[in-house]
């Protein structure tokens, strides 16, 4: 008979950070067969056969395969030379493919897609499956759907009668608008509804009335729906509307909280992207600059008070939403604001990124920890991220990339 190691992948002698909040453990072997961990040996190592293939992680750090509960591959499509239909749905595909190897490599194997431009994320997202394209896990929405005056509703002037056709929003006017088009989303295969209210949350522009009628086409079809609601009342009209996650939440006051916290939904604020274009987004014109630092003061000072209520804190960081923020490159910038600015500890802010974070991807209990069962996405640093969460997300520290069970060939 079979040893329970034989012809299966093993990651060997490594010190296991299992993404359930526990302390950093030697280990002996975490053993994977198919896309799922077999086994988590604690203490010495397993004998193996000649059929088992070995990552030996002696003086290395394991845990799971980083979530970025926030990232969009088709929204900012870049300046490329040469490129003579730069908003075709072709070239945004191309580009956004683009995308997908460096956010691998930072080890971060699963990410969420809150809206983007036709179709390309489910596209994307299907190519990866097939195996057609090397990326990470991919769970996505479509065009964000926006009411007037709404973050994706970027018509130059009020008399314009629609979006462009490359829009990142779709427009949508009346609740049955917004209902026909989580309905036509849905039947052409999205993992979650995007609805967005206004950018800054000063004006409220998705009633309860509409959030409620999204949640409830949506569920009926299977699909998630998270929000772009910085403001007070939209905030607390998401949480008694039952949406999945909250994104930002800046200005809500302690009582919308209680009623999120109420209604056990999660936020994730994305203070990466304020404070990355605050300090680095080159071209971004001064008076966005103050507003984008304000705002994330306001945002830290909502957040922590949902910490203090107990509510769920995800991670993500907004990579791809413009220039800056290169995919790839910030996946580990949130956790470290967590540490900074929230009081984590890098261990719990760790799980948030992993455990939690498998929320956003709508696989909560089957990924994001290191345990018998789950799903064997796995990530073997040189570094130990929990006496430094500075390395989370840096590909220098990227030792190996395990996904769906199968090591990622960092080079291709
Ligand atoms: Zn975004």
């Amino acid at each position: 008979m079979d040893s329970l190691t034989d012809g299966v992948l093993v990651i060997a002698n490594g010190t296991l950070i299992d993404g359930t909040g526990a302390k950093p453990r030697p280990n002996g072997a975490i053993v994977v067969r198919g896309r799922t961990i077999a086994q988590v040996h604690d203490g010495k190592p397993l004998g193996y056969d000649s059929r088992t293939t070995i990552i030996d992680a002696t003086g290395k750090f394991i845990l799971p395969g980083l979530i970025d509960g926030h990232v969009h591959l088709s929204m900012y499509q870049g300046i490329s030379a040469g490129i003579t239909s730069p908003t075709s749905a072709e070239f945004c595909t191309l580009r956004a493919t683009e995308n997908l190897l460096p956010i691998l490599r930072a080890g971060v194997t699963s990410i969420s897609v809150p809206g983007g431009k036709w179709l390309v994320d489910v596209t994307l997202r299907d190519a990866v499956n097939a195996g057609m394209l090397l990326g990470p896990r991919i769970f996505c929405a479509g065009r964000a759907l926006t009411a007037p005056g709404g973050i994706f509703d970027n018509r130059l002037t009020a008399d314009d009668d629609d979006l462009s056709e490359d829009a990142t929003g779709v427009l949508c006017r009346s609740v049955a608008d917004f209902v026909a088009e989580t309905r036509r989303q849905c039947d052409r295969g999205v993992d979650m509804i995007k609805i967005a209210d206004s950018r800054w949350g000063d004006e409220q522009t998705l009633p309860l009335a509409v959030i409620a009628a999204v949640v409830e086409e949506a569920h009926k079809h299977g699909a998630k729906v998270s929000i772009h609601s910085r403001g007070s009342g939209s905030t607390r009209d998401a949480a008694l509307a039952g949406v999945d996650w909250i994104f930002h939440a800046d200005l809500a006051t302690d009582a919308d909280l209680e009623a999120v916290a109420a209604a056990g939904i999660p936020i994730m604020p994305a203070f990466a992207q304020g404070e990355i274009w605050a300090l680095h987004g080159i071209g971004v014109a001064s008076a966005m600059r103050e507003r984008l630092k304000s705002q994330l003061a306001v945002n830290v000072e909502a957040i922590t008070t949902a910490k203090a209520r107990g509510i769920t804190l995800l991670l993500g960081t907004d990579s791809g939403n413009a220039q800056v923020m290169t995919p790839g490159k910030w996946h580990g910038y949130e956790a470290a604001f967590f540490v900074k600015h929230l009081g984590y500890t890098p261990l719990e802010v760790i799980t948030l990124q992993t455990r939690e974070n498998a929320i956003a991807m709508g696989l909560k209990g089957s990924l994001g920890t290191i345990e018998t069962g789950m799903i064997a996405d796995i990530l073997v640093l040189d570094a130990d991220p929990s006496a430094d969460v500075t390395v989370l997300g840096d590909p220098l520290h990227v030792q190996a990339v395990i996904k769906d069970g199968k090591p990622v060939n960092l080079a291709a």
